[in-house]
């Protein structure tokens, strides 16, 4: 791992602000407040690849629109997403809903269930984060994680700084760094690129429900806004209240939000769980 880190999350000042959802009809007022109530206590400003001093900016066909990468040990890096430099190029073809459809790309299969082989390095703090995010998986998806014997691709959850995952199975160990200030919710989402999922604003209808303020967006960071416009997206619709969606304020520079609601209001970030629609996402693809 690398030793030069600078971290500079102080940046994704995040606030929280009431969380209001029209396409999840599972979130009941109760559910709202639970919502809250997790949202007070997890960081998810630290959703975030690391900094480093030597990574340089490049701009990318990405799902048919020109998007902003960093560049880091040859990879292409958006937030918290590592994408290998030929998923950027075959970006255009692989996405099913807001998640990844090539199948080398997918948890094997093994009877009625698919398989994420796991490791847990014996020095992550908390490793209860871990163990209950993928039991929340468990309970809803057929997705199952099996400590790693001798499986070639398999997850690592190591804390590498920030929360960051690859997008797929890339092949081999590929690691979920989950930092110190990674939620159980923050788990769940990184998880969730780690089967193939990206993030919900870039779906391609989410300007129909929000407006992205790109003048308050860190410089270099738009690539995590922009649409990804796959001509195979729309079979999902957008959803607020995804786990996989940003919250108002991801990276602004200047305490203004990113993103808002159609009528201008910010709305608050969901870690908590697999929204219904996050689920019938990844039904798509591990069905
Ligand atoms: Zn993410």
């Amino acid at each position: 791992m690398k030793t030069n880190k600078f971290l500079s999350l102080s940046a994704l000042a995040l606030s929280v602000m009431m969380f209001t959802n029209c396409q999840d009809e599972s979130l009941s007022d109760s559910g709202q407040e639970a919502i809250e109530q997790e949202i007070q206590g997890a960081d998810t400003s630290a959703e975030v690849y690391p900094f480093y001093q030597t990574e340089k900016m490049v701009s990318k066909k990405f799902f048919g629109n020109e998007t902003e990468f960093r560049e880091i040990d040859g990879n292409l890096v958006i937030g918290d997403m590592i994408l290998l430099p030929e998923q950027v190029e075959e970006s255009n073809l692989i996405a099913k809903g807001t998640i990844l459809n090539r199948s080398s790309r997918r948890w094997p299969k093994s009877g009625n269930r698919y398989i994420v082989p796991y490791v847990i390095d014996g020095k992550l703090p908390n490793k209860s984060r871990v163990n209950k995010a993928m039991n929340h998986w468990k309970n809803k998806t057929k997705i199952r994680f099996v400590e790693r014997t001798n499986q070639r691709d398999y997850v690592y959850f190591t804390d590498d700084g920030g929360c960051y995952s690859y997008v797929g199975k890339i092949g081999g160990r590929q690691i979920i760094s989950i930092g110190s200030n990674c939620s159980k919710g923050n788990t769940i989402h990184e998880i969730g690129h780690a089967i193939g999922m990206y993030h919900e604003q870039s779906h391609p209808k989410r300007d129909d429900f929000v407006k992205i303020n790109f003048q308050n967006i860190t410089s270099g960071r738009e690539g995590n806004f922009r649409i990804q416009s796959a001509s195979n997206v729309k079979t999902t619709n957008f959803d607020l209240g995804s786990i996989m969606m940003y919250g108002s304020f991801f990276f602004s520079k200047n305490g203004k939000p990113t993103i808002v609601k159609k009528n201008g209001n910010t709305f608050n970030v969901q870690r908590k769980k697999l929204s219904n629609k996050d689920i019938n996402v990844v039904k798509k693809i591990y069905q």
